[in-house]
């Protein structure tokens, strides 16, 4: 049979070796007939799975480690550790020594009077945790960098993951609704969170990609409570907003031009048949969201309906419940996916400008201020060609970047008082 598998939290190791005590007793978790399981000496950050049992870690001499099984068995029975311990289930055991400079492990199944070999694996502190994104992405630098993301829809909440899976170190979250029946087909989010806050149900599934994340959540309304939302972004590098509706988009530009702040907004537009992203750099001849829209982008006339919150919100009061219900008509979440990894993509590029990395060279071709993305030959596209072979005309299944002259009659980003 396969050995057991016992993974330690290479932290906690660290700090229990360094530490006064012997012994310390913790939680394993494990599925059955996996043979797996995840030992937790402090209380884990995230929602585990998995059934518990016993854990114990012991400090042991180094000879130890040359005694057989059963001679290691009778000392570990003999010693205070286990007298008065009953084992009437199983129990994980881990014994630590530390030989130079060097830690040595070895973990057991403690079931029905036997010890089992285990092996013994970490998971590994912050600084190795993401290693292998090394030479593409400048993880030190993500790791100091702070995003706040506005919006923890389909979209806010798979970009939010992403950008920790890339090593990006701080988050701030702000979204006051909470996760839906409806959110569930295109949302990161799963069955266990229906009803809990979409921000700490994200904060969760980020911690559970990287647990040395910083991750703080707002559930407020940034429309109705913009003094908190204006302080708190006041620290962030980049703001994503990724609402479904334009007041939000304007508050979010006009603070953005005051305080100086990078911006991303990215949405689906109706049925996901396609959706925008537009950048915000508070540069003097870069456009603003006012500037934009003036110019006949991101419209808000094409925003996706997908819930009965938003179009109970959007719709005139005199439609019927009939008409309502048959604008309600949302994409696929492989249609939104493709426009949440180019915000990822671009907020990527934002935060790591200027330095030397892998992803360096998209900065020349990750240029446009505004992105369109088709994914279907419906409706105003139904005219485009089909993608077959096609490479120089308008076909779906592409990036279109477009870049915007500032204009300079815009209200919101001009100086006016001059
Ligand atoms: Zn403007």
């Amino acid at each position: 049979m396969e050995k057991p598998i016992v993974y330690v939290y290479e932290e906690e190791i660290i700090k229990f070796i360094s530490d006064a005590q012997d012994k310390i007793r913790g939680v394993a978790f494990e599925w059955e007939h996996e043979n797996v399981f995840h030992i937790h000496t402090v209380a884990p950050k995230t929602p585990v799975s998995g059934l518990p049992c016993k854990s114990f870690m012991l400090k042991v001499s180094h000879d130890i480690f040359t005694l057989s099984n059963e001679k290691l068995l009778q000392n570990l029975e003999l010693s205070d550790e286990f007298r008065g311990c009953n084992f009437t289930k199983k129990a994980v055991i881990s014994v630590f020594s530390r030989s130079e400079s060097r830690i040595v492990k070895k973990s057991f199944l403690y079931e029905n009077t036997v010890l089992t070999d285990c092996e013994t694996l970490y998971v590994p502190q912050k600084s190795e945790l993401y290693s292998r994104s090394k030479g593409i992405l400048e993880v030190g630098i993500l790791e100091q960098k702070k995003v706040a993301v506005v919006g923890l829809g389909s979209f806010g909440s798979h970009i939010a993951v992403e950008l920790a899976k890339a090593g990006v170190g701080n988050f701030k979250l702000f979204d006051f609704d909470r996760v839906e029946l409806s959110n569930i087909a295109r949302h990161i989010c799963g069955i266990n969170d229906l009803g809990r806050y979409k921000t700490h149900a994200i904060r969760d599934a980020v911690l559970l990609k990287n647990p040395y994340t910083d991750v703080s959540t707002f559930e407020i309304n940034i429309n109705e409570n913009g003094v908190l939302f204006s302080e708190e972004i006041e620290d962030c590098d980049l703001i994503l907003c990724l609402t479904d509706e334009n007041r939000s988009r304007q508050y979010i530009n006009d603070l953005s031009i005051e305080k100086q702040k990078k911006v991303i907004y990215g949405r689906a537009i109706t049925r996901a048949e396609g959706g925008d992203i537009f950048r915000y750099t508070p540069e003097k001849e870069k456009p603003c969201l006012a500037c934009l829209i003036g110019k006949g982008l991101f419209k808000y006339k094409e925003e996706e309906i997908s819930n009965k919150k938003q179009l109970a919100r959007d719709l005139p009061a005199y439609t019927s419940v009939e008409e309502n219900e048959s604008v309600i008509q949302v994409g696929l979440s492989s249609d939104i996916l493709p426009i949440c990894n180019m915000i990822v993509k671009l907020s990527l590029v934002e935060l790591s400008k200027g330095l030397q990395s892998g992803i360096s060279s998209l900065e020349e071709d990750l240029v446009a201020d505004y992105y369109l993305w088709v994914n279907r030959r419906e409706k105003k596209y139904k005219n485009w060609e089909k993608l077959e072979y096609r490479a120089n005309q308008l076909s779906i299944l592409r990036w279109y970047g477009v870049r915007v002259a500032k204009d300079s009659h815009c209200l919101t980003c001009n100086d006016v008082s001059s």
